[in-house]
């Protein structure tokens, strides 16, 4: 068994595991003591209880370096029982650190085999991995920093560290790279998750990788999977079990974000409501049939040189191009739920472009970006916004967002987003799309009228068009529906 379970912090170096080695998350009856506290299965929100890393009184040193003299009841011991730390064994130390960060020796143990092995290593401890044994102060690629080197040093870094996540934590603080209990967050594999508890926003933060999959879907344990399953092991082996009747209390359950109401508090890009371009070019909604593709946006319907305005503060960009016309492409971050993803719109079609000139830029909301009109390839039509809105997991992603009408790819922050807007606000209100497509995602493109008036942007009532516009009359309630307020002159 001894170096079968590796240590890898990313996919590309991860271990191929068999795949039922991989144990899909259960919580429907998970026993929360089983493991030692890992539970019964493999569960990306609540990887061990706060309990079981905080029992600090057990295992003493002695008993720590009997563990390591045979860590895979193989008869192979680990390569630290040769090691020697001024007259000190690994387990003193390890008995040391655990006491004086309050932290389970098992905890330490597990860490230190999923960050560098040595605890499944054989033979000699190499001085590299000695050096590194806990990633701790050593930056991707640069070596540790020398007050960091060292198994003594490394072990304390890694004690320290973790004790100072939990302190944050404890003080109702995020830690330092923003995981929380109850938050949900994405992790660089991407994988949603929301920490039940601190121990397992402890590991994200240490960790930010669930790792039981690779990016092409094949099993492959790493990162937080890999320090579950080596739990799991030395759990067995220890005969680890969680001290019951001192458990902390649970963690308060994630607030309902207002459930029904407006996600956040964006307003609308317009001052009047005339709903949506219908002419013999083409009807606006979203998805509608368009020259052998499908409508990426929305055509919102205004008079030339009416103002658009920014529902949100963000960064824009502006220029011109032979299909959109002036353009304005603003970036936003929004939080839906608790999670935090970055938001792309454009406009097209404007009459004048009056922001980001030469680069990104910032821009408040309620800003006007533009003034309507109907340039680039809307040339003939009533004049109109083409409106588009596109989710990303990140700034930059965001900022790189092309609304490209030839890239209609799709993303997993869009999974995310559409799985939020249900949740929260379109079937607590019944909002649907009732268009011919009935599509209200399609790749990573949302329909812009529910997710604005998700996101809290409240339009004006609609009023008819006039004849000068010669546009047919079409109100939202011809595209859309909602139980709890009528689409045409109320919102959320
Ligand atoms: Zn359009």
């Amino acid at each position: 068994m001894a170096g079968t379970l590796g240590a890898c912090d990313t996919p590309s170096e991860g271990e191929p595991a068999t795949p039922d080695a991989i144990e899909q998350s259960d919580t429907a009856g998970k026993a929360d003591d089983a493991n030692g506290g890992a539970g019964s299965s493999f569960d990306p929100n609540r990887l061990i209880a706060d309990a079981a890393m905080l029992d600090d009184s057990v295992f003493s040193a002695a008993q720590i370096d009997a563990f390591l003299a045979d860590p895979y009841e193989d008869g192979l011991p680990s390569c630290l029982v040769h090691e020697s730390f001024g007259g000190r064994s690994a387990g003193e130390l390890i008995r040391q650190t655990a006491t004086e960060y309050g932290l389970n020796p098992l905890f330490l143990l597990t860490h230190l085999q999923k960050e560098s092995s040595l605890v499944g290593k054989l033979g000699t401890c190499s001085q590299i991995a000695m050096d590194e044994a806990f990633g701790c102060g050593c930056p991707d690629g640069s070596g540790c920093a020398p007050q960091f080197s060292g198994f003594a040093n490394q072990l304390d870094c890694a004690g320290d560290l973790t004790r100072s996540y939990l302190d944050d934590l404890a003080a109702g603080q995020s830690t330092v790279s923003g995981w929380a209990v109850g938050k949900a967050k994405s992790t660089l594999d991407p994988v949603t998750v929301t920490p039940a508890n601190a121990a397992t926003a402890v590991l994200y933060t240490y960790t930010p990788w669930v790792g039981n999959q690779d990016a092409g879907g094949n099993a492959a344990p790493f990162g937080n999977y890999l320090f579950w399953q080596v739990w799991v092991q030395y759990a067995g082996t220890l005969g680890y079990s969680v001290p019951s009747g001192d458990q902390p209390p649970p963690p308060p359950p994630p607030e309902e974000p207002n459930p029904g109401g407006a996600l956040s508090d964006w307003t609308y890009i317009l001052d009047t409501d005339l709903g949506l371009r219908s002419d013999g070019l083409g009807e606006g909604y979203f998805q509608a049939p368009r020259g052998g593709g499908l409508h990426n946006g929305l055509d919102i319907l205004g008079h030339t040189g009416e103002p658009v305005y920014a529902p949100c503060s963000g960064e824009a960009l502006s220029g011109f191009e032979g299909s959109f016309g002036n353009w304005v492409q603003l970036v936003c971050p929004v939080t839906l739920a608790g999670q935090e993803v970055w938001a792309s719109m454009l406009y097209a079609h404007l009459d004048s472009r009056e922001v980001g000139f030469g680069g990104f830029t910032s821009v408040a909301k309620d800003t006007r970006v533009g003034r309507i009109g109907s340039t680039g390839n809307a040339s003939g039509t009533n004049p109109h916004v083409h409106y588009e809105i596109i989710f990303h997991s990140s700034r930059i992603d965001a900022l790189n967002e092309f609304h490209s009408g030839n890239n209609t790819s799709s993303n997993a922050t869009s999974d995310e987003v559409l799985a939020l807007l249900q949740e929260h606000c379109l079937a607590p209100n019944g909002l649907d799309s009732v268009d011919p497509s009935g599509i209200i995602r399609f790749g990573r493109r949302f329909d812009p009228y529910l997710a604005l008036t998700c996101l809290g942007a409240n339009k004006a009532a609609f009023q008819t068009p006039p004849a000068s516009l010669q546009s047919a009359v079409v109100p939202w309630s011809r595209w859309y529906q909602a139980t709890t307020f009528d689409v045409d002159n109320g919102h959320l």
